[in-house]
């Protein structure tokens, strides 16, 4: 169980107050839940944050800080973007139970993320665009903010419920190698870019206003879910439109 925690990363996104990455690291550890990286964070590392986090200091000092999320989430497979209030979105939103599972059955395959607004103005549209689902954890329906560390710790309690669960059931044998790995979020921004290229090469796309469009088929990808392999035949055919045949 602990192994399969281990690989889901909690990502703090430009948190304001370092007292919240220390409640968080806190909320994570009792929970078994250890990879916390923090994009562009204002103040960290910080004495708050050592404070907050009672005797989970060695989260903060693993942390790795970097400058965005594309940065935060390259590697992973699967991705989870958490919000007070999601705006119509083109992507699932679930409930911390449905999101926690979907996490950890993804993390058999290679890292797994869930992300973190900023305490004012939560995650911005761009950075939710590097979701494949997002989670909107159930509240009243005019107070529906919950501190930060709050959510952590609701999101985190959620993956060990799932993993205490799951512990019982006998993983279903499958042969090495017989699925067809997720592709990365490096591999999902490639066939993006690729993608963008091809549509302005043969003049779908409208290079003065590209982004409507984009973020559409954005969204469309990343529910699907794509293995690797769908990536590189989906660039294949790229490849071909752009050339015309
Ligand atoms: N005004 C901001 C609130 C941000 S609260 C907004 O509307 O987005 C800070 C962060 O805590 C959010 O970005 C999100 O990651 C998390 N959070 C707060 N309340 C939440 C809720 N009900 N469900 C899921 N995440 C929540």
């Amino acid at each position: 169980m602990e192994q399969r925690l281990g690989r889901v990363r909690v990502v703090l996104v430009g948190t304001t107050h370092p007292g919240n990455i220390g409640s968080a690291a806190r909320a994570m550890k009792a929970m078994g839940v250890t990879d916390l990286v923090l994009v562009a964070p204002e103040r960290f590392p910080h004495a708050d944050a050592t404070a907050l986090a009672s005797g989970a200091d060695d989260l903060l000092a693993r942390a790795r800080v970097v400058d965005d999320l594309a940065a935060a989430v390259s590697d992973c497979v699967w991705v989870i973007g958490t919000s007070a209030r999601l705006r119509t979105h083109s992507v699932p939103v679930l409930g911390p139970d449905v999101a926690a599972e979907q996490v950890l059955t993804h993390a058999s395959e290679g890292p797994v993320a869930l992300v973190f607004g900023r305490e004012h103005s939560g995650l911005t549209n761009t950075e939710l665009d590097h979701c494949n689902a997002f989670v909107q954890i159930p509240t009243v329906a005019d107070f529906s903010s919950l501190n930060l560390a709050g959510s952590v710790q609701v999101m985190a309690y959620a993956l060990r419920m799932a993993a205490l669960a799951g512990e019982s059931i006998e993983p279903a044998a499958e042969p090495e190698g017989a699925r067809d790995p997720l592709a990365t979020q490096a591999e999902m921004e490639g066939l993006f870019s690729h993608l963008e290229q091809a549509l302005t090469t043969i003049e779908v796309l409208d290079p003065e206003n590209p982004r409507h469009l984009m973020r559409r088929l954005r969204h469309l990808y990343m529910r699907a879910g794509l293995s690797a392999s769908e990536v590189r035949m989906l660039r294949g055919i790229l490849t071909h439109t752009e050339r015309g045949r």
